[in-house]
């Protein structure tokens, strides 16, 4: 599932392209891609400019000149690029957005059929789920707040950084990722972690989120960013789809375990309980 990293950056490879643009033509090829919103919603979108193209948590969203908000959340396989109107359509198209130019056109394309989009009044931004619920934004939190957040919670540490509503844009890659370079076990519950633990796990999450955006993305399934083009962060991952593979600090193989219902890759030695 694109995470943080991946839906920054398709927001800013769309953003130089159709950021300003009138809609002239839409076209929806599957009707339930709509989430609480009717195909009279989608309608209001002819003809209306695109103001802002912009991202919360792993959802993006475009800002249109009529005071509403386009939410795509492309969940499991979603992609979410621009191509040519003559590159040939296949069966997982789901929309098709065009622009006043003509040239390129926004395709929509979800073989798994989870992902969604949500139209509304942008003014009601932070009453609509699932925004309404979303933790803060890991890139904009100053250490002290990130200290904070860890106060109250008591279970795990890797079913809680996945929590959408504890910080907003984590998933299963960045958050094996994040630990194993904070070194810290996922298994660890949070009451028993560290204040210096805590600080690198500030420090990792900070530095993963950084070094995946300026790779543009890890693409280990379906991932393409907003121009179809896949990401090169896979080839820096440490832990994720590394099992029995060796550790690249200790060379002991990495290990896979469910928690929590999602499986985790570490290294027990690297990430001791
Ligand atoms: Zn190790």
């Amino acid at each position: 599932m694109p995470e943080l990293p991946e839906a920054e950056t398709i927001c800013r490879s769309l953003r130089p392209r159709i950021k300003g643009k009138l809609i002239t033509d839409i076209k929806l090829l599957w009707p339930s891609l709509l989430k609480g919103s009717g195909a009279e919603d989608l309608e209001r979108w002819k003809e209306a400019r695109l103001v802002q193209i912009r991202r919360r948590g792993k959802m993006i969203l475009f800002d249109s000149d009529r005071g509403e908000t386009m939410l795509f959340h492309l969940k499991m396989t979603g992609q979410l690029y621009l191509c040519s109107e003559k590159e040939p359509l296949d069966k997982h198209i789901r929309l098709i957005l065009r622009f006043e130019d003509g040239k390129l056109e926004l395709r929509f394309r979800d073989p798994r059929k989870f992902g969604y989009i949500k139209i509304f009044e942008t003014l009601k931004e932070r009453e609509v789920q699932p925004l309404a619920q979303l933790g803060p934004e890991p890139l904009e939190l100053s250490l002290s707040a990130f200290l904070t957040l860890f106060k109250k919670p008591k279970g795990k540490i890797k079913p809680l950084l996945l929590r959408q509503n504890f910080i907003a844009g984590l998933g299963n890659i960045y958050s094996d990722e994040i630990l194993y370079r904070a070194r810290i076990n996922p298994k660890k519950l949070v009451p028993f972690l560290s204040k210096p633990e805590l600080v690198r796990l500030y420090k990792a999450m900070i530095h993963v989120l950084g070094e995946a955006i300026k790779l543009r993305g890890t693409s280990v399934r379906n991932y393409r960013d907003g121009l179809g083009k896949i990401g090169s962060f896979q080839n820096h991952l440490r832990v994720y789809g590394r099992e029995g593979l060796p550790c690249y600090r200790c060379h002991q193989p990495i290990r896979r375990e469910k928690i929590g219902g999602r499986s985790a890759f570490f290294c027990s030695q690297c990430q001791t309980l």
